[in-house]
């Protein structure tokens, strides 16, 4: 049976002083969770992260990393260079990535390829936008951009990975899909992995649902058989709030 994982993504917020203060806020109010916990933050906040974190039950993650492991790429982060602070997570092919940083699938894959092979584990990000939605291609869409990012990726590697179904126009939209539609949607994904490995790589696989999931609207929607969790933005930089997804998960 598969692990509920509660992940925050912070995006870009907050500074290596007020990341300190959050961390430590959230700490003792998810330190008996059933579930499992990361925050994911901004580069510059992963040192005072990584120390306050250490010894409790979070696991501290990046928002993204290069592909190639050093070089002439002004600005960029390595994978590897993640791994060696001690980081255990990355999200990879977040949504405002793709749309205001020109990710593609293909990058995405090289991305998850390069964190794999320096040991992170990943959350990949996949989900339609409304457009897409209303022209009925979600299904398909988000096979596609799963198939795409995991090419090349082994069973036995899939165990590292954690997908997150964010649907675009619910992030930070206050509009969250209905528990049917996360499900469906999450449902698919497993679908399609069942269908690159077999049914019981995907039945071990976590996916999440993020797009405005708050504590008014987690239990439903952790309540779906094929949502394993949450990828949580505005809500996880506000402790009690994040902790409240964490208990209901
Ligand atoms: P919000 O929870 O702010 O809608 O953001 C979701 C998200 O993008 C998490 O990665």
């Amino acid at each position: 049976i598969r692990k509920a994982v509660i992940a925050g993504n912070w995006k870009m917020n907050k500074t290596p002083a007020e990341a300190k203060e959050l961390i430590n806020g959230i700490k003792p109010l998810v330190k008996d969770a059933a579930c499992g916990v990361v925050c994911c933050v901004p580069y510059v906040d992963l040192p005072v992260v990584l120390e306050a974190a250490k010894g409790s039950n979070i696991g501290v993650g990046a928002e993204n990393c290069h592909w190639e492991k050093s070089g002439a790429f002004t600005g960029e982060i390595s994978a590897e260079m993640l791994a060696s602070m001690g980081v255990e997570y990355v999200i990879i092919g977040h949504s405002e990535r793709r749309q205001y940083f020109g990710e593609t699938n293909e990058t995405v894959n090289k991305r998850i390829r390069a964190a794999l092979d320096a040991g992170l584990r990943v959350i990949l990000c996949v989900g339609e936008s409304l457009q897409q939605r209303e022209q009925g291609v979600t299904s398909e869409l988000v096979a596609m951009q799963t198939k795409i990012a995991l090419d090349g990726v082994t069973k036995d590697e899939l165990a590292h990975i954690i997908i997150a179904y964010e649907p675009i126009w619910a992030i930070g939209t206050g509009k969250t899909a209905t528990s049917e539609q996360a499900n469906e949607v999450c449902h698919t994904i497993r679908a399609t992995v069942a269908s690159l490995y077999d049914q019981k790589a995907a039945d071990a696989l976590t996916v999440q649902y993020g797009g405005s999931m708050k504590p008014g609207n987690a239990a439903d929607l952790l309540a779906q058989p094929d949502v394993d969790g949450g990828l949580i933005g505005g809500a996880s930089l506000k402790p009690q709030d994040f902790a409240a997804i964490v208990k209901a998960a």
